[in-house]
């Protein structure tokens, strides 16, 4: 998302006005009740669509900026890594180099949707009922073919060309109420557009089965097992079968019927066997860190768990549990097989990045034998994994807050500040910036950084703001940071005098 200058193959340069593109981003997140039909119109190669580079990533910015305010967006660390890097290693099997944004979404329905200018959504629904990382990348892959595949643009392309144009007015209204209520958004916008829906039907079901097809190589480029599409739809099915009101939101946008779930096995038995079998091992903490954030860590089945993964479980258990001082001293004892986990397997990140998280929450409360335990060796563990994962935004933002409670603060800040040179992440990095200044008293440098994140999510009316506020406040406290300020100014100076909106 921060490298919106890239060139891009096979775009013909064609104005397009910014409404209709924001109809087809809506379609994109509501496509739920589209399907059923038959009679596919043809809907030419994806090479031959037109449209404007600059209006899809204005269009991007409007969408990434709507999933900012109105969605409930993960923040954690670590679940971002994992979804970040595992969708990003899939993109990049997809032999195209657009950009792509992804974001997990706090919501329990088992979905993911992609939106304009690559901008990808996985709940944590989906992420929760997946037993295996091939099943998360079968779905993200098939999200990742619909952004290939350029099927926003190609909807906008049949659209327009039947003529269902509408008013600026109608279709901001109908995103923003279908963010709550997506069936009350379609009303908006069917009434708003007339619009045909059984052409909408057709448009869609061959645009899933594109998505399918290609989803499938993309992810067996990429090293997971080709045959987890068809069944983890399979599967789903299967289960919805004898709970008709609980269909899984991903269900109704992508109906399961036989002669799909057959081609996708067809596809998958042609391929021959993987050479790069990859075998990433941290879903299962992942899922845990999933349930701790929904507070249903009290429903996981313990019998699943390794004695590391119940230490785990039992440390995020800790981590939100509302602890007597007394209780909260014992709880340091569970500190021992997290280090030890730790230590055991030095690739696997995510038992020392809880085991500072732990370390943080004793360092609140000021109880100091836990610190004089473990923050050495915690330092130890942390500052290795760094080297060898060098953009793994949990373990970056793990060990600046170590360095933080060593009270090696600049340290910490710099450690934050590397991280800004990787292309990924930055409104996360950003904000961990704003918030370390705000802990340290520096309200301009927050508020700095805090224009600086949205700048990384393209909502320069929002920056521009910070950006105000940091200026009038560096004058008042003299943080020293005005040439900071007037380089911001003068590297966005065309977007912040018009911001958010497409020329
Ligand atoms: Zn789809």
């Amino acid at each position: 998302m921060q490298n919106k200058n890239r060139n891009q193959q096979g775009y013909k340069i064609k104005k397009r006005s910014l409404t209709t593109w924001l109809s087809i981003g809506f379609l994109s997140l509501q496509c739920g009740q589209l399907y059923a039909s038959d009679n596919l119109p043809d809907l030419g190669s994806p090479d031959l669509v037109e449209y404007d580079l600059q209006t899809e990533q204005s269009l991007g910015r409007a969408f990434t900026q709507a999933l900012h305010t109105q969605f409930d967006l993960v923040q954690d660390p670590e679940i971002l890594n994992y979804i970040r890097q595992l969708s990003y290693h899939i993109a990049s099997n997809s032999g195209n180099k657009r950009d792509f944004s992804f974001y997990v979404i706090n919501n329990d329905s088992i979905n993911a949707f992609a939106g304009p200018n690559g901008v990808i959504g996985i709940h944590t629904g989906l992420i929760a009922k997946v037993d295996k990382a091939d099943e998360l990348a079968s779905v993200i892959a098939h999200e990742i073919a619909h952004v290939t595949q350029q099927h926003l643009s190609r909807t906008y392309e049949y659209n327009s060309t039947q003529g269902s144009l509408n008013s600026f007015a109608t279709l901001i209204a109908a995103i923003l109420v279908g963010m709550v209520d997506p069936n009350a958004g379609m009303a908006t916008l069917m009434g708003g557009m007339g619009m045909n829906m059984q052409d909408q039907l057709k448009n869609s079901r061959e645009h899933e089965k594109e998505a399918d097809n290609v989803g499938i190589q993309i992810m067996y480029e990429a090293g997971y097992d080709p045959h987890a599409m068809g069944a983890f739809f399979g599967k789903l099915a299967k289960e919805s079968q004898f709970n008709a009101l609980q269909v899984p939101e991903i269900l109704r946008t992508h109906p399961v019927t036989l002669s799909r779930l057959t081609a996708a096995e067809n596809r998958a038995q042609v391929m021959p066997p993987l050479k790069i079998r990859k075998q990433p091992n941290d879903l299962t903490l992942i899922k845990l860190r999933v349930a701790a954030l929904d507070k249903k860590l009290d429903q996981v089945d313990q019998r699943q768990l390794t004695s590391d993964e119940r230490c785990y479980l039992d440390n995020l258990n800790q981590l939100t549990a509302k602890l007597s001082q007394n209780k909260f001293k014992k709880s340091a004892d569970k500190l021992q097989c997290l280090q030890q986990a730790a230590q055991k397997d030095l690739l696997q990140p995510l038992y020392s990045t809880l085991l500072i998280e732990r370390l943080q929450q004793f360092a609140d409360r000021h109880y100091q034998p836990a610190l004089d335990k473990y923050l050495a060796k915690a330092r130890n563990l942390i500052e290795y994994q760094q080297d060898i994962w060098p953009t793994n935004l949990a373990v970056r933002v793990r060990h600046a807050e170590l360095l933080e409670m060593q009270n090696e603060s600049e340290k910490a800040q710099l450690r934050l500040q590397d991280g800004l040179q990787q292309e990924h992440n930055h409104y996360q990095i950003n904000n961990y910036l704003a918030q370390f200044a705000r802990r340290h008293h520096q309200e301009a440098t927050a508020n700095y950084y805090q224009a600086q994140a949205q700048v990384a999510i393209g909502n320069y009316a929002r920056a521009k703001h910070f950006i105000e506020q940091a200026e009038i406040l560096n004058k008042q406290n003299q943080e020293g940071i005005s040439q900071k300020i007037n380089y911001f100014k003068a590297k966005h100076e065309d977007k912040l005098r018009k911001p958010s909106k497409p020329d």
